[in-house]
């Protein structure tokens, strides 16, 4: 099936065509016809499904014949990249269109957002925080929306901000049309779609497992080893774009600051950055400057680079959830990616949970050398042998001297295909 099926207007199938999207997604197929019929809609879809052209579309579309001049459409989003990453979607999807959207977030001057809200604007794209500074100071007038999205809802719960979204809506129109997405669906956020939504249209895009398109590859590994051992894998393994995870913001530093020492392109982004350092550290990751980016959880929310072609998990995530979230950065709209984990013996808990979840499609892999003995009998050991050892709380070392690994430049890499599969760093 095409986008022609949905009946869009042809000025918003003409930014779709230039988009080059050839096909719905599973998603879009199901989501665009109910909200285009105006329906609530509750979508149980990760990231990288293809969710935020499920709601731009029929939002441009439904604006496309009425008066302009007043903010018809909020999204509200968790984290500021994930509201750019929403409004660059608008903007391209809308291109053709007269429609006018602009992003509210906090870490920017709240001056120039004034002076963007005066000038007349259809979509809104906001963070909860800044939204209702806004509010509070009588700086946008909300009272004209028709449709309001709750994007990665899961993630705004996370991160406190449920309390916000409640107050924000009380300044909204009760007659309005609600979409809500989120990738998993914990009690507060389904009441919260309870409370909001009415009669809600319920789809469920392959339900919280992390994408499948996504290879896993488990590194069990000693905390000290770490930094050795992704060299070794950035030196010996065939990579586009890199995304390297932290759990804190000293160590994306430091670890980006070591690579960059080796010869690496590689930025780091983190919440210490402004938002201007930010942006500029994912336009230079985006186009290619920097092949390795090193993140934290909260800063890598809502990055969308198409090229990523290996997540690494230099930490693990502390929940499944956050292993979605991330690994959900790669594999794309259906494309191939790799992700890798380095698996302490701290970290045995929630390996064996994500064994239990990916089952085949995680393999267990050793680098001669640097990760332990633990699994260096069989790299295709039994979800039941893991079991046992998660009882040994930490790994042996390795056994092997450590090679130096060689330098290697990303130069050669063919960085326009996605089809370059890795090669084994085992
Ligand atoms: P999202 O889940 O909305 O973050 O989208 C993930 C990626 O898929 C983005 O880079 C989109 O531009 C891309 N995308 C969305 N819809 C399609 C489609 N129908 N065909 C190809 N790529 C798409």
């Amino acid at each position: 099936m095409s986008f022609q099926k949905f009946e869009l207007h042809e000025k918003i199938l003409t930014g779709v065509r230039m988009l080059g999207y050839q096909k719905p997604t599973p998603i879009q197929l199901q989501a665009i016809p109910p909200i285009m019929e105006g329906r609530d809609l509750m979508g149980l879809a990760q990231t990288g499904t293809g969710k935020t052209a499920a709601f731009v579309l029929p939002i441009l579309n439904r604006f496309m014949e009425k008066p302009l001049g007043h903010i018809r459409a909020l999204i509200i989003a968790p984290t500021r990249e994930l509201s750019e990453q929403t409004l660059e979607a608008i903007k391209q999807l809308g291109r053709k269109t007269k429609l006018r959207s602009t992003a509210v977030y906090g870490g920017v001057s709240i001056h120039n957002q004034i002076n963007r809200l005066r000038g007349n604007v259809e979509i809104i794209s906001a963070c909860p925080g800044r939204l209702l500074d806004h509010i509070e100071r009588g700086t946008i007038d909300l009272s004209h929306v028709e449709v309001l999205v709750l994007d990665e809802a899961d993630h705004m719960f996370d991160m406190g901000f449920l309390p916000d979204v409640r107050k924000i809506v009380k300044h909204l129109p009760k007659k309005r049309q609600t979409l809500l997405f989120s990738a998993t669906m914990p009690d507060d956020v389904r009441k919260l779609a309870m409370d909001l939504l009415q009669n809600p249209v319920n789809i469920q895009i392959g339900h919280t497992a992390p994408v499948m398109t996504v290879a896993h590859r488990f590194y069990p590994v000693q905390m000290g080893i770490k930094t050795a051992l992704l060299k070794d894998i950035l030196d010996k393994t065939e990579m586009e774009s890199v995304l390297v995870f932290t759990r804190t913001k000293s160590r994306a530093k430091s670890l980006a600051l070591q690579l960059d020492r080796s010869g690496h392109k590689v930025i780091s982004l983190h919440g210490n950055l402004t938002q201007q350092k930010r942006k500029q550290a994912l336009d230079g990751f985006r186009d290619g400057r920097y092949e390795i980016m090193v993140a934290t959880d909260i800063a890598a929310r809502g990055i969308d680079v198409t090229r990523i072609s290996h997540v690494i998990n230099y930490d693990m995530p502390s929940t499944a959830d956050a292993y979605t979230h991330r690994i959900g950065r790669t594999g794309r709209a259906s494309k191939t990616g790799d992700a890798f984990t380095f698996v302490t013996g701290d970290d045995m808990g929630l390996a064996h949970s994500l064994k239990r979840i990916l089952g085949e499609k995680l393999q267990y892999h050793n680098v001669d050398g640097l990760t332990s003995e633990i699994h260096n009998s069989s790299s295709k050991k039994k979800a039941s042998d893991i079991k046992s050892d998660n009882r040994r709380k930490s790994f042996a070392r390795p056994t092997q001297t450590r090679r130096k690994p060689k330098q290697r430049s990303f130069q050669n890499a063919n960085r326009s295909s996605w089809s370059q599969r890795s090669q084994s760093a085992a």
